[in-house]
């Protein structure tokens, strides 16, 4: 058994630590999540020992999301990012892709083939700069490859999807 402490907010809106338990013949990979203040960071544990614990997830570039992105598109960020973790990169990139559909939607640009929307948002309603344009449109080539192509994507291309992922979304909602 172990009691881990939340990186954040021990002492402050929680005063009891985490306690994670697992007995000689398990082990425990994944992601803890502190319901006081929404934290997440990952653990790996093994008959009942940690083995190791990082204050925050490897990514977290969602925290850097302005604060008008809605809690949807927040969300789907988020999800990336455990992907990320999880080693799962075309999963992570796919969601990326989803995060910028969704903000275009948001926009109250049409749902359609994400291209066709793009060419919308940067040439019919100037929604997108040429920089902003530039960043979604290698978002979507990307999630593309996450979605539909049978070639890998490499854990350094995912994270850095995520990055230009918030940095498109923060440039585009000023
Ligand atoms: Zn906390």
């Amino acid at each position: 058994m172990s009691a881990i402490e939340c990186p954040v907010c021990q002492g402050k809106e929680r005063t009891e630590s985490i306690i994670v338990e697992c007995d000689r013949r398990a082990k425990i990979t994944g992601i803890i999540q502190c319901l006081a203040c929404g934290h997440e960071f990952p653990i790996t544990m093994r008959n009942g020992h940690i083995r190791k614990l990082d204050t925050a997830l490897p990514i977290l570039q969602s925290d850097k999301l302005a604060s008008d992105v809605s809690p949807d598109i927040r969300e789907d960020v988020k999800e990336a990012e455990r992907c990320h973790y999880h080693q799962c990169y075309k999963a992570c990139v796919t969601m990326c892709r989803r995060a910028l559909q969704l903000s275009l939607i948001d926009k109250g640009i049409e749902d359609k083939p994400l291209g066709k929307m793009l060419e919308d948002a940067h040439k019919v309603k100037k929604l997108l700069t040429d920089d902003t344009y530039t960043q979604a449109k290698s978002i979507k080539h990307f999630g593309d490859i996450g979605a539909h192509r049978q070639e890998a994507i490499e854990p350094e291309v995912a994270r850095l999807v995520i990055y230009t992922t918030v940095l498109m979304l923060n440039e585009s909602s000023k």
